[in-house]
């Protein structure tokens, strides 16, 4: 599909969610269809719920209900006519999605073309599709696959290979609600729209790349998940890499979904980790503190954690893109939990000018960009001359809000499975790709070739971080810290 974005007109008639009694159905797929819906930008859908035994079609009922009638105070007319509808027509039907033939059963009942939502365990979900037939599957059905897209790039491989069998590469959505359309656009019009930094975005000029996503958050009761992903499979190979592609892609000739894609998949297959994992990476695991407010254990005393899983909480690699443009450029990514502050950030960090006049005093520090991911934000952090002495060197700071969407993320998520544009979702290729990159990582974890350290809860991370190997460490938490540039020419 090229066009730039999806038309109104809707591609799905159904939208099937399996998992109806779940958490992420719950928490986050009905709110953002609930807030979807008031828009009045979907009209005609009907919804589906299924699930197991120990839910009914009044406990379903009564959770569409809720959801939606928060969402009809603040909606358009046509909304509101949309989530009365549309919770009034709901149905809700117990299968076993493992069983052959049960869900093929259920697609034949519902109005085609209807999109399947896995909001199951990701093994149940493998398991619904290797069993579905692909003649149990109507003409113009999607698939809507949630994370973590397999373990790994072999299984992602045979996962992509049993979806294909089903449906066409361009109707299987890999969700990743992280990389929402507003982020997306806001960072290709940033880049390809400002002479100013388009050209600037190479090894020529750029010093370094860092990505952050620290929580505050700890393990909320999701130790059943966590525990056996951990920071590195569930932000950095999930999301983070996503974020790196779209700051590191070349300039599409379209924003189609074609054009887009193929630049992602183009860049991610030319990242990779440094091989001295020692030095390219590092991993720690949260002790007991108080972080958001909270007095928060140590993490291998929280319920439903093995400690001999060896799960680290707070991961950091160095990526390497192997390309012309991108030769020499370290780019660090970061996400951990139970932090001091919630930093969810890109950071540009500019090198140097060629030639600083000699005369100038004071604080003389890199360009810097930050590109703040919900709310997205903008800073340019810029050396001007200070007040009074003319000569002395200042910092500014200049701040923007980037637009921002009307959408839940999973509702944005939403609107492009019924509209059937998959240019927010993770193509096969580029799933595989995102586990072959920190494969390496995991297997040398996984033989202790990297220390697990450790950090307070609250903290901004382990102490002697702050001043190892990526040096990026603000005094106020882990992040760029300016380095003193000119050797002689200024003071700090
Ligand atoms: P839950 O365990 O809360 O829900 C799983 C759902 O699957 C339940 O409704 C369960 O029904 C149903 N189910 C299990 N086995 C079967 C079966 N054989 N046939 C039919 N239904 C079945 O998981 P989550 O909602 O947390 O996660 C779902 C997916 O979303 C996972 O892939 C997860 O990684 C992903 N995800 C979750 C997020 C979250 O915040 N929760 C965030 C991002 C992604 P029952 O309990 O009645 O058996």
């Amino acid at each position: 599909m090229e066009s730039v974005s999806a038309d109104n007109g809707l591609r799905v008639k159904t939208l099937l969610i399996l998992g109806a009694s779940g958490d992420l159905t719950g928490r986050l797929l009905l709110p953002g269809l609930a807030r979807l819906l008031a828009t009045g930008r979907v009209p005609g859908l009907a919804l589906a719920g299924a699930g197991s035994a120990d839910f009914s079609a009044a406990d379903w009922q009564r959770r569409v209900d809720e959801v939606f009638a928060a969402e009809r105070d603040g909606a358009a007319e046509a909304g509101a006519v949309e989530l009365e509808r549309i919770a009034a027509r709901t149905r809700y039907d117990v299968v076993d999605v493992t069983e052959p033939g049960a869900l093929g059963a259920l697609l034949a009942e519902l109005e085609a073309p209807v999109a399947v939502y896995f909001a199951l365990p990701p093994a149940v979900a493998q398991k619904a599709c290797e069993v579905l037939a692909p003649e149990e599957v109507p003409e113009g059905t999607s698939l809507v696959m949630e994370k973590p897209f397999g373990s790994g790039s072999e299984s992602a491989a045979e996962l992509n290979r049993i979806l294909t069998r089903l449906v066409p590469e361009e109707d299987i959505h890999r969700v990743d609600h992280f990389r929402g359309k507003a982020t997306v656009f806001n960072i290709l019009g940033l880049r390809f729209a400002n002479r100013f930094l388009e050209p600037l975005f190479t090894n020529e000029h750029v010093a370094k790349m860092e990505i952050f996503y620290d929580e505050e958050l700890a393990l909320e009761g999701r130790a059943g998940y966590y525990d056996k992903a951990g920071a590195l499979r569930d932000m950095i190979q999930s999301h983070l890499l996503q974020i790196l592609a779209l700051l590191t892609l070349n300039a599409p000739a379209t924003l189609g979904e074609r054009d887009l894609r193929d630049h992602i998949g183009s860049v991610l297959r030319a990242a990779s980790v440094p091989e001295d994992f020692a030095a390219s990476t590092r991993r720690a695991r949260y002790a007991a503190g108080t972080a958001g407010g909270r007095t928060v254990p140590d993490y291998t005393a929280e319920d439903g954690v093995d400690p001999a899983r060896g799960t680290e909480t707070l991961a950091e690699i160095e990526v390497r893109i192997n390309n012309a443009r991108w030769a020499g450029v370290p780019f660090i990514l970061r996400s951990g939990k139970a932090l001091g502050r919630k930093r969810k950030e890109a950071v540009v960090t500019f090198k140097p000018v060629a030639h600083l006049p000699s005369g100038f005093k004071g604080c003389d520090s890199p360009t810097r960009l930050r590109i703040g991911f919900g709310p997205d934000t903008l800073d340019l952090e810029l050396d001007v001359n200070g007040p009074g002495d003319m000569f002395t060197l200042d910092r500014i700071d200049l701040s923007a809000a980037l637009n921002s969407p009307d959408l839940l993320p999973y509702g944005e998520v939403l609107l492009g499975v019924l509209t059937g544009d998959p240019t927010l979702s993770v193509r096969g290729d580029t799933a595989e790709q995102c586990w072959r990159i920190v494969e390496p990582v995991l297997a040398a974890w996984a033989a202790d070739e990297v220390p697990m350290d450790e950090y307070a809860a609250g903290s901004s991370g382990p102490a002697h971080w702050a001043t190892s190997q990526h040096d990026t460490v603000d005094a106020d938490g882990p992040g760029p810290r300016a380095e003193p540039r000119h050797a002689g020419g200024l003071s700090r």
